[in-house]
């Protein structure tokens, strides 16, 4: 079974890069019937706020990226680390350490004077510490004599480290304490995990973590390390090239399916697809298909796409989507009666909104009530000769029956009497109905309206 995790440190928000990767690990996950894990990396105490893992788990939630069991808490999981360096102990593949700080920074500065490489390795590493008397130690690997370390990696290739590059590393503190290293591969082992995908910011840690996997005869799980996503400019992503907080993208307006669609789309790519469903990238998902040069976050791609899963959204699924698009966004929430009008709206709506609030510009005529009030260009259209023709044709509505083609039967009929084109009435009927003067199809705004609520409005803006 294939397992794939996320496993995020707890430090601020859901980071788009992030988000990106939990992704991944997901489509992987969901599209091989795996488990997808979720971990938070909260060993570092003085980084760690609980607020911080509030805002993963939501911004998660928002994308949809659902976790199967419960959420492991590293730290939580310290006893099991202290044990596991302790097995490493006793099978020779660890030692105890007994070199203060001060002789450690003697190493260091000799090292240094010589030209020579600072890496820490202990005299400990092979003396007989049975019987050395009662003093603070910490647990260090005892890292390879000589030769190569290689990573494999799906992503990177073979990526071979000489293994003097390595040093001693503290496995547990003299506190007890495991370091963050130790944690992740004891957790990843412990979660059954077969599948990595994170950032190739931690390529080098992969080929520490793979002394841990050797020292206790574990096997490394598939590791693919993604490169980082980078703006526009081809620089690493960062705050001036806009939001860098998945969650932020919510309360932009950007749908949640078309954020996946298109993260998915940043270092992978399935031929020339651009525009997919989940159930097509569940399957299509591939580690072997993750790309080496790093993707490029471009906004105007972002915006084509959620335009396209806007227009397709199931209409019950995009009016939760407003809904928590307006929470995220801090604006105020919208009442029973405007939320199931939109709902009833967005047939109408849906085909050319980009973004959440272009849907709620264009669902202004639902969402706003009597007396309507016209914004200035709407306001150009209900001049008095206008409101007087407003008049006039309200009676001809009056028992028509309520469907489009009757509609349009009695308002081409009301301007041809007249002498004009429908396209003359259609400014002050948008006027009269929304305020606006760019809005949905007059009919379909009289339909969604109803008889009653057209009528009332009609005749509001005639007198
Ligand atoms: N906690 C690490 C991070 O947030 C991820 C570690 C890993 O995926 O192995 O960058």
């Amino acid at each position: 079974e294939i397992v794939t995790r996320f496993a995020p440190s707890p430090t601020g928000f859901l980071h788009i890069g992030g988000a990106r990767t939990a992704l991944f690990n997901w489509l992987y996950a969901r599209g091989r019937g795996g488990k997808f894990l979720l971990r938070i990396e909260d060993t570092d105490r003085a980084r760690y706020t609980p607020e911080a893992t509030a805002a993963i788990l939501q911004g998660l939630a928002w994308l949809g990226l659902d976790h199967d069991g419960e959420v492991v808490s590293q730290h939580e999981m310290a006893p099991r680390h202290a044990e596991v360096a302790h097995e490493l102990l006793a099978k020779g593949a660890a030692f105890k350490c007994f070199a203060t700080q001060d002789e450690i920074e003697a190493f260091r500065e000799t090292a240094r004077a010589e030209g020579k490489s600072t890496l820490y390795r202990s005299p400990w590493r092979n003396a007989d510490t049975s019987t050395h008397p009662d003093a603070p130690f910490v647990i260090r690997i005892k890292a390879p004599d000589a030769g190569k370390t290689v990573i494999r990696d799906t992503v990177q290739g073979d990526v071979t480290i000489d293994n003097a590059q390595l040093d001693d590393m503290i496995l547990l503190r003299s506190d007890g304490s495991p370091v963050y290293m130790l944690a992740v591969v004891v957790d990843d082992h412990d979660m059954g995990v077969t599948h990595v995908i994170r950032g190739d910011d931690h390529l080098n840690n992969a080929a520490r973590q793979m002394m841990i996997y050797h020292g206790m005869g574990w096997n490394v799980p598939v590791w693919s390390h993604i490169p980082l996503i980078h703006g526009d400019d081809g620089k690493k992503l960062s705050k001036r090239h806009g939001a860098l907080g998945a969650q932020e993208y919510q309360a932009m307006g950007y749908p949640a399916a078309g954020m996946r669609n298109y993260l998915a789309r940043l270092g992978w790519s399935h031929g020339d697809d651009e525009f997919f469903s989940d159930e097509q990238a569940k399957e299509w998902f591939d580690i072997d298909a993750i790309r080496k040069s790093p993707a490029q976050f471009d906004l105007k791609k972002l915006e084509n796409i959620c335009g396209q899963h806007i227009a397709v959204a199931d209409d019950a699924a995009l009016r939760h989507e407003v809904e928590g698009y307006l929470a995220a966004a801090r604006l105020p929430a919208l009442s029973d009666a405007q939320s199931s009008g939109l709902e009833r709206a967005l047939y109408c709506l849906k085909e050319r909104a980009k973004t959440l609030p272009e849907l709620v510009e264009k669902g202004h005529f639902i969402l706003t009530s009597r007396p309507i009030e016209c914004d200035e260009k709407a306001a150009k259209n209900l001049d008095t000769v206008s409101r007087s023709i407003l008049g006039e044709l309200t009676p001809h509505l009056q028992d028509a029956s309520w469907d489009k083609e009757t509609l349009e039967e009695v308002l081409n009929g009301f301007a041809a009497a007249r002498d004009t084109k429908f396209g003359k009435l259609a400014g002050p009927l948008r006027a009269a109905l929304a305020g606006r003067a760019v809005t949905p199809s007059v009919f379909d705004m009289m339909l969604v309206l109803g008889r009653d609520e057209t009528l009332a409005r009609l005749t509001d803006a005639a007198t």
